[in-house]
């Protein structure tokens, strides 16, 4: 989907339950009554469509691209949080209601009764915990898979614990159209949970791969290749990726992306360039051919396929190498009439791969610690070694295609901005959303 479609069903499905309340009306507040519960009803709206935000769904990610998503899920994530911590503060001041049996559905007063907030304490509670512990996943040290399954099961809570808070202390909320869009709404959040976790899995679970094989590329990347057991295989274009599951059950949460190396048009089996990093990684090396694998796939944007360039710019740091490798390939293998070059930097010899596929022609290789009598770029990839491997046309009429360590995608990505390569022809893919 178009990313301006996506922006525009954005903005609808956080702002109707707001625009909605507000036809459904009632007696006049105070200005920050409205206020605070215009507030909750933002923060709960864009709390259920975090849901759908999860990265999950191609229609979303292959759209705007996972990274872009996921930044997107972060930033609306704390800006919900922001929302929610308002809500309660700007009601204070106001008369405490208590039930009012001529009041039943609070048009006139606020409910202080615990049987009808104590749901709204507790998701005002657990939300910024949810948060917080998103932002510091990484310094309170917690396994990746751990703090997902936290995670996931959090926000189911606080969903329903917020359903129940807005229906039955809600002013708009306990109105029976508007209980009855909050209630489909946390639906197709929940709905969201269990199509991706219970629904595809299920779906898929007879499209199971084999390890064909795995090969150490350098002394940390390993390249494994799968191929299709009893199917077809997988239809995807160059540069994408999937989660993939090695070992486990189609239901496990221990699944990672990875980046397909390998060209569509090489055949059915799919090859994944594999660093070194932390508990699964480290074990790459481990896996015995013939181990059942699942994918789930393909997601991506990351395609340079109908796109109208003169050239095409592969920029590929490390491990970035992987999903460039495929687009590379699978230029060289359909003849692709578009000239192509590689710049390829990493900080020892020992760490290139795939150098006697790549060969010499068109690619640039760097190191930033060179051995004695190294031939190629020297340093890191920066503005001065694009604008030495690119001239100014093809700065500003080719396709750059960019993945590596995130200080260097921002400084090729703004580099190119700078020099006039327009955004539509800069692809990236980040492989940490952090
Ligand atoms: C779109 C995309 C494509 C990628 N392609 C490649 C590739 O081709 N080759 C490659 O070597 N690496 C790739 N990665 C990175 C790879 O997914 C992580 O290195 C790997 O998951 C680390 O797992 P671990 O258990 O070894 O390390 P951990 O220490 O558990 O994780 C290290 C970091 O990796 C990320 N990570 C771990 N597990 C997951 C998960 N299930 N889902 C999302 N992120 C996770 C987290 O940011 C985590 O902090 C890609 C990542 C993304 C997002």
């Amino acid at each position: 989907m178009k990313p301006l479609f996506l922006i525009i069903a954005y903005l609808v499905a956080v702002a109707s339950p707001l625009v909605l309340s507000w036809c459904v009306g009632g007696p006049p507040r105070a200005i920050h009554q409205e206020l605070a519960s215009g507030f909750g009803i933002l923060a709960f709206a864009m709390i259920l469509m975090e849901f759908v935000l999860s990265g999950r769904f191609k229609s979303i990610s292959n759209g705007v691209g996972m990274d872009v998503t996921m930044r997107f899920h972060q930033v609306m994530a704390r800006t919900a949080l922001f929302f929610a911590l308002l809500h309660p503060f700007l009601y204070q001041g106001t008369p405490s209601g208590g039930a009012r049996p001529w009041d039943p559905t609070r048009q006139l007063t606020l409910t202080t009764d615990f049987a009808d907030l104590w749901s709204g304490v507790a998701g005002f509670v657990l939300l910024p915990s949810l948060v917080l512990l998103a932002i510091g996943r990484r310094q309170l040290g917690q396994k990746y898979e751990t703090w997902r399954l936290m995670h996931g099961v959090g926000a189911l809570l606080i969903a329903l614990l917020l359903l129940h808070h807005t229906v039955y202390a809600g002013r708009y909320g306990a109105q029976p159209y508007m209980a009855g869009l909050w209630v489909a709404m946390t639906g197709i959040a929940v709905g969201s949970l269990l199509f991706v976790y219970l629904i595809v899995p299920l779906r898929d679970r007879g499209r199971r791969w084999r390890v064909a094989c795995v090969n150490r590329l350098t002394p940390r990347q390993w390249e494994v290749t799968v191929a299709p057991a009893g199917h077809s295989g997988l239809d995807f274009k160059a540069g994408q990726f999937v989660w993939l599951n090695l070992g486990h059950s189609r239901f496990s949460l221990q699944e990672h992306p990875f980046s397909i190396s390998s060209a569509p048009a090489g055949g059915p089996e799919i090859s994944f360039m594999i660093k070194e990093l932390g508990d699964f990684t480290q074990t790459i090396g481990q896996i015995e051919t013939g181990t059942a694998a699942y994918l789930d796939g393909p997601y991506g944007s990351l395609s340079v396929e109908g796109r109208d360039a003169p050239g095409v710019a592969l920029i590929a740091g490390g491990v970035g190498l992987a999903p460039l490798l495929g687009i590379l390939r699978q230029m060289r293998l359909t003849g692709d009439t578009r000239k192509v070059r590689l710049v390829y930097g990493n900080r020892t010899v020992d760490q290139i791969a795939y150098a006697t596929e790549l060969g010499s022609e068109g690619v640039v290789y760097a190191l930033s610690e060179p051995p004695e009598n190294w031939g190629g770029e020297v340093g890191f990839i920066d503005a001065a070694l694009i604008d030495r491997v690119f001239s100014s046309d093809e700065i500003r009429e080719w396709i750059f295609v960019i993945c590596g360590p995130a200080i260097m995608m921002d400084i090729v990505e703004e580099h190119l901005i700078s020099r006039g390569t327009p955004a539509h022809r800069i692809l990236s893919e980040r492989f940490d959303y952090d």
